[in-house]
């Protein structure tokens, strides 16, 4: 597999690609805005090209592209690369309007090429053990699902996600909307109906929201919490599920990192379960997205994955805005 970098980013520079060479693709150059950005990266990360036009770098001669610009630009350079036939793998959030992402999803198809939402942590050997738990029915009917993804924003990540003048700043686009996802992936149920709050905790003043919390309601009757800070030092992230015979307690998983355990305790007590190989999410994701675009499965998530992610984050907004519950704009098909 050969890939194109859109995007001098530090996700691409510190976890994909990396992940890229562990997987044994090869990656071709990269795209900046800025001419002089695009050759310090490229020689910070030894690549042969750069360039800071889309189109020379869609003519390059690769089969696929990574999108991780900030978030305003991802549908744009999508569909550009997807017209001209390259499988795009983008970071979340997809887009920032549901339209847009539809929009993709739909230029994805029509350019016959793969599309795949980079929600890293559907890759996590622990997160796929929950979810395999949940449908398998360990812990029967699903009553309630809490994410607490509380952490504290590198000081190197605090530029455009604390500037409201950046389309996409703040904590739901940025954390909320992997939790969404993460909702989705290991309960198999589609967010019917949400309410948030936010909040203003210090990191950016008034400017973005930098803590959130929403309580949705899932298909099937479940509900769910979910949590995200910019600001908490301190707090394990942990994804529990509590079911009618039993709960899960995965702990220190949302993390881009394959840590974290798994337990489930039931009548017959405490269960630390074997989560298997713990491969780097980040290979996991490249893995799946080649093979996909082979015709071998599909990417770990999906547009519509991303799409319908993106749709809980805005709905996510839309309901701090007002003080009312709000449907997600687009249902995906998590089960
Ligand atoms: P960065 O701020 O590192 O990069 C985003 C863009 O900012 C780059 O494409 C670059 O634009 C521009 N930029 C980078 N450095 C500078 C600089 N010194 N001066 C001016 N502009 C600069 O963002 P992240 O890597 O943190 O995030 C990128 C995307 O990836 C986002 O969509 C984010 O949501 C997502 N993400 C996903 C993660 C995951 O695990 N799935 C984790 C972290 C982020 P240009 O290309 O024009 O040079």
């Amino acid at each position: 597999m050969r890939w194109t970098l859109i995007g001098a980013s530090d996700i691409a520079a510190t976890r994909v690609l990396p992940a890229m060479r562990k997987a044994g693709h090869e990656v071709v150059g990269v795209m900046s805005s800025s001419s002089e950005r695009a050759e310090r990266y490229a020689v910070a990360n030894d690549l042969e090209r750069h360039t800071d036009t889309l189109g020379e770098a869609l003519a390059w001669d690769a089969d696929a592209v990574y999108i991780s610009t900030t978030n305003a630009l991802h549908h744009d350079q999508a569909i550009e690369a997807a017209r001209t036939g390259r499988h795009v793998l983008c970071e979340k959030p997809l887009a920032l309007e549901v339209d847009d992402a539809v929009a993709m999803i739909a230029a994805a198809r029509d350019g016959g090429v793969v599309l795949g939402t980079n929600h890293h942590l559907r890759c996590a050997a622990t997160l796929r053990t929950v979810a395999r738990l949940v449908a398998e029915g360990r812990i029967g009917e699903l009553v309630s699902v809490r994410v607490n993804h509380a952490v504290l924003l590198p000081e190197r990540l605090r530029g455009w996600r604390l500037d409201r003048s950046i389309p996409g700043a703040g904590v739901v686009l940025d954390i909320a909307v992997h939790n969404a996802d993460v909702v989705r992936f290991v309960t198999g149920a589609e967010v019917e109906q949400l309410s948030t709050f936010v909040a203003n905790s210090g990191l950016a003043g008034d400017e973005v929201e930098d803590v959130a919390m929403t309580v949705a309601r899932l298909r099937g009757g479940a509900l769910a919490t979910t949590h995200e800070t910019f600001t908490v030092p301190f707090a394990d992230t942990a994804v529990e599920l509590h079911g009618r015979f039993g709960s899960i307690y995965a702990i220190g998983v949302l993390t881009q990192d394959a840590v974290g355990t798994v337990m489930v305790r039931t009548s017959s007590g405490d269960e630390d379960v074997e989560v298997g190989e713990r491969e780097d999410l980040y290979v996991v994701a490249l893995r799946e997205f080649a093979d996909a675009t082979c015709g071998q499965g599909r990417p770990a998530a999906t547009g519509e994955d991303g799409a319908a992610s993106l749709a809980i984050a805005l709905a996510a907004l839309e309901s701090a805005r007002t003080g009312s519950a709000v449907r997600p704009a687009f249902q995906g098909e998590a089960a």
